[in-house]
C-alpha cells in the first residue's frame, strides 16, 4: 500500500497551556430542543460512514465504544450546530503521540476537531486533543487524564458558497473543552486533511456528523445537538 504523504502547515505554533478543568461532572442534562443521538440505549441515529450500513460498534453501562469497521455518521444531516459530546479515552494507555486514544469529530465529513489523548502525550499541537485538525492547536490543553469522562460543546457554523461554489463566507468553529474555551469562532480555511493543505470545495447545505474510528477503543456517551437558526432571515417575521 503506498502510504500518502503527510502535509505540514510549517506554522511553529506554541505548546498550549496545560489547564486543569476538575473533575469529571456527571452528564450534562439535555435541553428539550436537542436532538439527541446517543443516549446510553441504542447507536438507532447511526450508520456506517462508507456505505450507509449497520454500526458495530459496543455498548456498555450507557456509553459506546469504537470498535473498528470504519467511522460512523448521523443519518440526519445538519448544517449550523451546537453540538454536546462526551467522551474519555482509554483507561489503559496504549501507543503514544496520533496513536494514543484517537478519535474525532467531523462536520459535514471534512472538518474535523481532534480527539485525543493529550495529557501527558505530545504530539503536533494542532494535531492534540481540541485541535482543528492540522490549522489550530487549542487555546489552553484542558484534557482529563485517560479513562476519564472529557466533553467538548462545539459550536460549529457551516461554510457558505455561492453559486458558482465559491466560498462566501467560511466555516467557524467553537469549542470548549470540559468547560474550558479551546477555540474562538475559528474561521476555518477548508478541510482538515492529513495529507493536504485545507481547501474549500462547496457542499450540501447538511450533512451527517461523524466519529472517527482510528483503531483506538474510545468511549462516548451522552450525545446531542441543537439545530442553529442563525441567519437574520431565520429570526425575523
Ligand atoms: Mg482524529
Amino acid at each position: 500500500m503506498v502510504q500518502s504523504r503527510e502535509w505540514k502547515s510549517g506554522i511553529a505554533w506554541k505548546e498550549p497551556a496545560k489547564v486543569d478543568p476538575g473533575e469529571a461532572p456527571a452528564p450534562t442534562p439535555i435541553p428539550s430542543d436537542a436532538v439527541i443521538l446517543f443516549d446510553g440505549s441504542n447507536l438507532d441515529a447511526w450508520e456506517h460512514a462508507r456505505d450507509g450500513g449497520p454500526v458495530q460498534w459496543a455498548i456498555e453501562d450507557d456509553a459506546m465504544t469504537v470498535a473498528g469497521g470504519g467511522d460512523i455518521r448521523t443519518k440526519q444531516a445538519f448544517g449550523d450546530v451546537q453540538l454536546h459530546i462526551e467522551w474519555a479515552s482509554p483507561e489503559t494507555v496504549r501507543g503514544s503521540g496520533q496513536s494514543r486514544g484517537n478519535s474525532g469529530v467531523f462536520f459535514m465529513d471534512v472538518y474535523e476537531v481532534q480527539i485525543l489523548d493529550s495529557y501527558d502525550n505530545s504530539t503536533y499541537f494542532d494535531g492534540q486533543a481540541g485541535a482543528v485538525y492540522k490549522q489550530s492547536p487549542p487555546l489552553v490543553n484542558a484534557s482529563r487524564g485517560p479513562g476519564q469522562w472529557q466533553s467538548y460543546d462545539l459550536i460549529f457554523e457551516r461554510p457558505r458558497f455561492d453559486a458558482n461554489g465559491q466560498v462566501q463566507t467560511p466555516a467557524y468553529m467553537t469549542v470548549f473543552h470540559n468547560g474550558v474555551l479551546i477555540q474562538n469562532r475559528l474561521a476555518l480555511q477548508g478541510g482538515t486533511h492529513y495529507d493536504e493543505p485545507p481547501t474549500y470545495a462547496a457542499h450540501e447545505d447538511a450533512l451527517p456528523i461523524s466519529l472517527q474510528d482510528h483503531g483506538n477503543p474510545v468511549k462516548f456517551r451522552n450525545i446531542w445537538v441543537r439545530e442553529l437558526k442563525l441567519g437574520d432571515a431565520d429570526r425575523q417575521e
